[in-house]
């Protein structure tokens, strides 16, 4: 995608942030990876509601301003930490969704805990929560060290921070995170969330390392505790997995449980959940 896709895309997905509910005032920001040196982020002082082409600002890999007519926002030092430790990760999204942001506020560690398969697949078995710290440097050392096993955080006292290969990944990433918080929520007038068998959890971390997510994918190989370490799948050049959400650069094709064939498109949703549920009889 060239810078100008790219622009349109902070742009369009900061005014999504606005429609959905999930900033307010000048909450929110959204950052994309432009090229060597060069992120694109949205304005300080600005409503989502308001951002144009024309407010966007340009600061290189230290977070300096290299163009624009407005300031970078102030947790611009957030992107930039991650962009520094992820170099597969090309946007950031940070909002205040209300219902995460409630947990987040709240100290509660309803995400830390496996209990949707397909969220386990699409972001880990665990959401955690990045210790409150003052804005800024503290910050920014608070997140720094969730950055290699995780796609997305609830950050204490404050929001959600997702990130991925593109703005609209990480802008799905951060409405998972609102979805589950609210099913979550919901789930505590009946009784609350029951956790997912821990015997489940290794077949559905395998299915997302075969879909080209997570640490283990990237050859980082962080390992979940509790939870057998898989192997890197780069040395498979064209393995053939079942994926969710695949990284544009996983070499992988979708193929159908009992096909020998990639599956037609628009059925992702169906084969990841007979996928799942393949897996898990299996155990
Ligand atoms: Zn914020």
């Amino acid at each position: 995608m060239n810078e100008r896709g790219v622009r349109e895309q902070v742009v369009d997905f900061a005014r999504r942030l606005h429609a959905r509910g999930w900033v307010a005032n000048h909450d929110g920001n959204v950052s994309a990876r432009a090229g060597t040196g060069r992120i694109i982020v949205t304005p300080t002082a600005t409503s989502k509601a308001a951002v144009t082409l024309e407010s966007l600002v340009t600061v290189d890999d230290a977070g300096e301003r290299i163009a624009g007519a407005s300031k970078p926002p102030g947790e611009l030092g957030l992107h930039v930490t991650v962009y520094a430790r992820r170099a597969d990760v090309r946007a950031v999204v940070h909002a205040h969704p209300p219902a995460a942001t409630a947990l987040a506020c709240a100290g509660s560690r309803l995400l830390e805990q496996a209990f949707l398969a397909e969220a386990v697949v699409s972001l880990g078995a665990s959401i955690p929560t990045v210790p409150f710290a003052a804005p800024g440097r503290d910050a920014c050392a608070a997140l720094a060290p969730f950055l290699v096993e995780h796609d997305a955080v609830l950050l204490g006292n404050h929001g959600v921070l997702a990130w991925g290969v593109d703005v609209e990944q990480a802008y799905l990433r951060v409405e998972l995170v609102e979805h589950l918080a609210r099913i979550a929520l919901e789930a505590e007038r009946v009784g609350g969330v029951k956790p997912l068998p821990a015997a489940s959890l290794p077949a559905l971390l395998e299915a997302r390392t075969k879909a080209g997510l997570g640490a283990a994918a990237r050859g980082a190989g962080v390992a979940t505790p509790g939870v057998a370490r898989a192997a890197p799948t780069k040395a498979k050049a064209k393995a053939k997995v079942v994926a969710c959400a695949p990284s544009p650069d996983a070499k992988v094709d979708i193929v159908a449980p009992g096909r020998s064939t990639p599956a037609p498109s628009g059925d992702l949703a169906t084969i990841i959940r007979e996928e799942l549920a393949r897996a898990l009889r299996a155990r």
